[in-house]
């Protein structure tokens, strides 16, 4: 294979409607903000990779896009793009945070590399091992009746995994809404429960376990991600395990939490890490040391959401399924040609080349609210 170089790089910054507002533990969620790399090679080959930040958990679309546009470009720009893990080193020596560039930059390079090689992302990373995995629908409207007629739908889409976000309401709100889950369908979903940081330490072991009987297959972050000492009080107080959303971005905190024995579960986000390779890295540390792994991302598209399924699909001990939902259920239109595949429940992992998914510039275009070539 002759030697490729990068000949341009460039961002996009998307605000996309979405069909209905999201309730967190740490806020609302009314427009979907992310940002579009595209990078462009002298091989006519050309890659998408996507930062999709969370102002109050990762970092801004504006701050990404510069680290890119002003930081990255200069060693990126004639590089090649082959030599994925020297350019991700050079890109976590030159700006510190902002992990979702480094995930877009990582994602347009595997998808060029994949590309130009005719394999799958999946196949770059160590093959698959899946091809599909189940998806988990987050329960986030403030509106429960709402969300009581989109889970009978996706339950009609063959979807059993419900994750509730909580910690927004009142806790006789969260209690009911499991009560009437299991009153409606009894054991045949499953339920887990994500108050992304939304409790207290004093008050949150008693919440949780007034939440055991309805059998949540785990309880995420339930208090600030630096609460690192009370995550490992809360994980030893009660009975269902305890997932580290915000508390594990990297190998580092996943080390310092297993020291902790502070989650029985991590969230797996390539935003989070910086990428799927970084991400890899959590999920061994994890298996290292007994901690289960689950398929977690942010507010993403498609592009992201096949990054994320790519690298789902590359570890053999990811059993508690994904949540890339997003782009098939939250946003009133993705940004690929095809929709995301989703079938009977599950998300079917692209095969195709690189990352197996087609972006439609026109839909990119149409959404784009700046952009920096
Ligand atoms: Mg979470």
């Amino acid at each position: 294979m002759q030697q490729i170089s990068i000949t341009k790089v460039t961002t996009r910054i998307l605000e996309l409607p979405v069909k209905a507002v999201h309730s967190h533990g740490s806020g609302d969620i009314s427009v979907m903000k992310t940002l579009i790399v595209q990078i462009d090679t002298d091989a006519g080959i050309t890659g998408y990779g996507e930062a999709s930040p969370w102002s109050v958990f990762t970092g801004t679309a504006e701050g990404n896009a510069a680290a890119i546009d002003v930081y990255y470009k200069p060693f990126l720009l004639g590089a090649d793009p082959f030599q994925v893990e020297r350019l991700l080193f050079l890109a976590e020596r030159e700006v510190v945070h902002c992990s979702e560039a480094r995930a877009a930059i990582e994602t347009a390079l595997l998808d060029i590399k994949g590309k130009a090689f005719n394999c799958s992302v999946s196949d770059l990373i160590g093959g698959a091992c899946h091809g599909e995995i189940p998806l988990s629908f987050s329960v986030a409207n403030p509106n429960f009746d709402e969300d009581l007629e989109t889970i009978a739908e996706l339950v009609k889409d063959g979807v059993r995994i419900f994750k509730f976000k909580t910690g927004f309401a009142k806790h006789e709100f969260d209690v009911m809404r499991f009560e009437k889950l299991r009153e409606l369908y009894g054991e045949t979903l499953d339920l887990r429960v994500d108050y992304n940081q939304g409790m207290q330490p004093f008050e949150s072991i008693q919440r949780i376990k007034d939440l055991e009987p309805f059998s949540p297959t785990f309880v995420e972050q339930p208090v600030l991600a630096t609460e690192r000492e009370a995550m490992a009080e809360i994980t030893r107080a009660v009975n269902c395990p305890i997932m580290a959303d915000e508390s594990v971005f990297n190998v580092r905190d996943a080390l310092t939490m297993i020291q902790l024995r502070g989650a029985n579960i991590f969230s797996l986000k390539i935003m989070k890490s910086g990428g799927i390779r970084r991400a890899q890295e959590v999920a061994a540390a994890g298996r290292a040391a007994g901690v289960a792994c689950y398929g977690g991302c942010m507010f993403e598209t498609g592009i992201a959401h096949a990054a994320g399924a790519h690298l789902m699909n590359s570890i053999p001990y990811l059993t508690l399924g994904c949540e890339f939902y997003m782009a098939n259920y939250y946003l009133e239109e993705d940004i690929l040609c095809d929709p995301f595949p989703v079938k009977n429940g599950k998300v079917v992992v692209p095969t195709g080349p690189g990352l197996g998914v087609e972006p439609d510039l026109e839909k990119i275009e149409k959404y784009t609210t700046s952009v920096h070539k």
